[in-house]
């Protein structure tokens, strides 16, 4: 590993402004104060300066940042962070509001399901959703075949939901099928499994080794003696230079700010609502209702119609807690300046 995974002119002409000391890498995997970092022939940890944490810049696995080595101490800090060309996110969990990164710089996105009792078409349509928004390309994996005697009916009963995304059925244990990956699997591009817990990804992974994966991806981590340890946990380098990323933290999905994935997931519907008479048209009892009519008319399912309007009623949930949370943090901003108004006419009290 000579240059840092994934490393393109973009990045080389945005890395350009920085000069001396300043060193490029991507983030392999991150924890609460500190991240993993690949820079060429490494792996090293940094934490992540004062300055991005103050403006609310967070790293996460797949970013290109920019190091600055500590002259005395040795450490490592991240001091920025370099334009991202998509980024899966989610919504929030809990109470909490707004958007929670997952992963950046993505090219393809491998939703994996399994043949057996994870197959969940609701499921998908969520993972659609939230892909379609990232920027990246979504792929559909049926994995598991070997369990199934009809691969094919499953396979179909996926593309009922998958529009153009592509749907691959194969084997991970028994290797069937994984030539089907080879058109995402590129130099320098990165690909990322998502899904259930169980549905094979760390076999999926293990596949494209044709040894141990520990063994083989040759990136190391240097430890307080500089000697080489441990590898990477999350993201794994193949030998023909593509990265591969293991499900980053995306197991329950909720939506985040998902509106344009989501009209892409349901290009369908949205298509035939434009023939709805009322432009706000909810497509649950108007009169002229396109959709409606599809639906009567076989052309769209109901289950497919109600999947739509429970994924629009949660992005509309997301967006008004989001609003809610702005909301709070104005006024918690006004409280602190009015504290030190206070505090500033005390001053300058004889
Ligand atoms: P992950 O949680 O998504 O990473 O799933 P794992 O890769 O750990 O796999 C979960 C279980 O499914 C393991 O017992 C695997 O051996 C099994 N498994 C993975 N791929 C296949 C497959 O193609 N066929 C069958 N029959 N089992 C598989
Ligand atoms: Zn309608």
């Amino acid at each position: 590993m000579d240059v840092v995974p994934g490393w393109n002119d973009e990045l080389e002409s945005a890395f350009s402004a920085y000069k001396g000391p300043y060193v490029a890498g991507r983030v392999a995997s991150r924890h609460k104060t500190v991240c993993e970092i690949l820079i060429p022939g490494a792996v090293v940890q940094a934490g992540i300066s004062g300055a991005l944490r103050r403006i609310g810049k967070q790293p996460v696995v797949g970013d290109f940042v920019v190091l600055l080595n500590h002259p005395e101490s040795g450490s490592r800090m991240i001091v920025n962070i370099l334009p991202r060309r998509s980024c899966l996110s989610r919504g929030a969990p809990g109470d909490g509001s707004g958007e929670q990164l997952i992963a950046a710089n993505i090219d393809t996105i491998f939703i994996v399901t399994s043949a057996g009792k994870d197959l969940n078409l609701r499921r998908l349509e969520r993972y659609l959703t939230v892909v379609y928004s990232s920027g990246a390309i979504p792929v559909i994996l049926l994995n598991k075949i070997d369990l199934t005697d009809n691969p094919t009916s499953l396979t179909e009963k996926i593309k009922s939901v998958a529009g153009d995304v592509p749907v691959i059925p194969l084997s991970a244990l028994s290797k069937t099928g994984l030539y089907a990956l080879s058109p995402y699997i590129n130099p320098g591009k990165t690909a990322v499994f998502v899904g259930s817990s169980g549905v094979g990804k760390s076999t999926l992974i293990n596949a494209f080794f044709d040894e141990d994966i520990q063994k083989t991806a040759d990136v190391r981590e240097e430890d307080e003696k500089g000697r080489h340890t441990t590898t990477v946990r999350q993201m794994f380098l193949l030998p023909n230079g593509a990265i591969l990323i293991d499900n980053p933290g995306i197991r329950e999905i909720q939506l985040g700010d998902s509106a344009e994935g989501l009209e892409k997931a349901f290009s369908e519907i949205v298509h035939v609502a434009h023939r709805c008479r009322f432009k706000d048209c909810t497509h649950h009892e108007e009169p002229g209702c396109a959709v409606l009519q599809a639906v009567k008319d076989g052309i769209i399912s109901e289950e497919r119609l109600a999947s739509y309007q429970r994924l629009t009623d949660e992005l509309i949930f997301q967006s008004k807690k989001s609003e809610i949370g702005l909301k709070r943090l104005e006024k918690e901003k006004y409280k602190k300046i009015a504290v030190a108004a206070k505090k500033y006419r005390e001053l300058g009290k004889p």
